[in-house]
């Protein structure tokens, strides 16, 4: 059988990351098994979708890399199929026309509550009490229409609805991958409407129509949609259908374990492109949170794709942790290529400086070694800042400390002595330096402050030999003439 997975957003805001999670769980499994991944825009609530929503949609996919192996479907385009397949249960017994208007429900449900709190009163004995609550209860029971065994319309051009006939056995059981065997009382299932009295399709008849004509062999949703996998088995089961596999995946919550909310992070997938975070490392968090490989913590698409399984997915809520997700992408920062590095950092690095050949060039340089400085895209941009910025007009205390007279001194001499480097690489500049500690038997720890001082601002910044390198000869030397003006014309 070959696996068929579907993700099936509702266009009506961004791209959620629980949304994210949920498509990438669909993905990774087509691929385990060699499968084909779709994705159906559930589009049918005209008054909340909205194109924009859909573009979103598709642009977080796009930017994750879950990209559908076939065109997107739009559920609005099958309004007429899910009509037919309504009709065709009309036909064979398992739905029928129910004239109950919504005034009439309205009155029913409002009747079994105000019995339900009739029941409260301290005046009744206990079997008035009993025979209210029975009454209640009948009222507010998933609704069994009085037509679902026939009847005559109460007016020949009475509007109705359409709806399923509620299976009269005594239970529905799902085996869900996830939520494990579970069963239902058919008592707890309503007669569901299937077309509204407008003729329209309910989103219950839609989702089903549509998966088994997608071919999906695997529902892979949120757990929100459980309790409607058992009004949509009678479906199933009226059509003469097969029933895919479900697996029900729990929501993510925040770190403090409650609903995820925006004061938890962003809530929007697109959200974490623009701070600065890579799509394998959104992906390699997302996967983990909320199945587990092992003790794996960090996963590229194809190693993913290679185990993915719905058994190691967890019965609790993931938590958000967005301090891991930081540890994930330094990862992944480490890991990337440095040419794709710089074409993301480019637009960090130009909000804070004039993006020149010289800085491209410094910044090409310096990246495979700065790439371990960052978290994210716009903390790695600040952290190649000495790379443009000498911070000469922002020395830190320590800087300022490190270039009184002996820091000046030493300076000077380090001046002349770079400036008669044979040649400009880190090896050859490691060796000014040695020798220039070595003939005034000085340690690195005398030398390096005032020169990190000149050259940086005092900033924590990598090994002294790779930055002058990075800068090149005028840059340093320039920089150290700011602090210590050349002596020899
Ligand atoms: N459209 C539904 C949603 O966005 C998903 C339906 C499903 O996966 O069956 O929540």
């Amino acid at each position: 059988m070959k696996v068929v997975t579907r993700f099936a957003p509702s266009p009506t805001g961004m791209l959620h990351i629980g949304g994210a999670r949920t498509a990438l769980f669909n993905y990774l499994f087509a691929k385990r098994h060699g499968g084909s991944f779709l994705l159906r825009v559930e589009d049918t609530d005209k008054a909340r979708s909205t194109e924009e929503a859909t573009q979103a949609i598709l642009d977080g996919m796009d930017w994750l890399g879950l990209h559908a192996d076939e065109a997107p479907v739009f559920q609005s385009n099958n309004v007429d199929r899910h009509v037919m397949c309504a009709e065709q249960m009309m036909a064979n017994g398992t739905a029928f026309k129910c004239y109950a208007t919504p005034e009439e429900l309205q009155a029913r449900r409002e009747a079994g509550e105000e019995k339900r709190k009739a029941a409260k009163s301290d005046d009744l004995s206990d079997a008035e009490r009993e025979a209210l609550l029975a009454e209640a209860n009948e009222l507010l029971a998933p609704y069994r229409s009085p037509w679902r065994d026939g009847g005559d319309p109460p007016a020949p051009d009475a509007p109705f609805t359409v709806r399923l006939r509620a299976p009269d056995d005594d239970e529905i059981a799902v085996s869900d991958h996830v939520q494990g065997d579970v069963t239902l009382k058919t008592r707890e299932i309503d007669d569901l409407i299937l077309l509204r009295a407008d003729g329209t399709p309910t989103y219950m008849l839609a989702v089903v129509v549509d998966d088994h004509d997608m071919g999906v062999t695997h529902v892979i949703r949120g757990d929100d949609h459980f309790r409607n996998t058992f009004r949509q088995l009678p479906i199933y089961r009226a059509m003469d259908w097969d029933v895919p596999e479900f697996a029900h995946v729990p929501m993510i919550h925040g770190s403090d374990g409650a609903k995820l909310s925006k004061r938890h992070g962003a809530l929007s997938t697109l959200a974490y492109r623009d701070m600065g975070y890579l799509p394998e490392a959104m992906n390699s968090y997302l996967v983990r949170l909320g199945w587990s490989h092992g003790d794996r913590e960090v996963f590229t698409m194809d190693e993913a794709a290679a185990v993915f399984d719905l058994e190691g997915i967890n019965k609790a809520p993931g938590r958000l942790d967005l301090e891991k997700l930081g540890d994930v992408n330094a990862h992944f920062i480490r890991e990337a290529d440095e040419d794709r590095l710089l074409a993301l950092l480019t637009p960090e690095i130009e909000k804070l400086a004039t993006l020149d050949a010289k800085l491209s060039e410094r910044l090409q340089h310096a990246l495979p070694t700065l790439k371990e400085r960052g978290q994210t895209l716009p903390e790695l941009a600040e952290s190649c800042h000495f790379l443009w910025d000498s911070n000469a007009d922002n020395l830190n205390k320590k800087a300022r400390k490190a270039l009184r007279e002996d820091g000046i001194k030493r300076l000077s001499e380090l001046r002349e002595a770079l400036d008669g480097a044979d040649s400009w690489t880190i090896e050859a500049l490691q060796g000014v330096l040695d020798a220039y500690c070595a003939a005034h038997t000085l340690s690195m720890g005398q030398v390096g402050p005032p020169l990190r001082a000149a050259l940086t601002g005092g900033l924590p910044a990598p090994d002294l030999a790779p930055v002058m390198y990075w800068l090149g000869r005028d840059e340093v030397l320039a920089r150290i003439e700011k602090h210590a003006p050349a002596t020899r014309g």
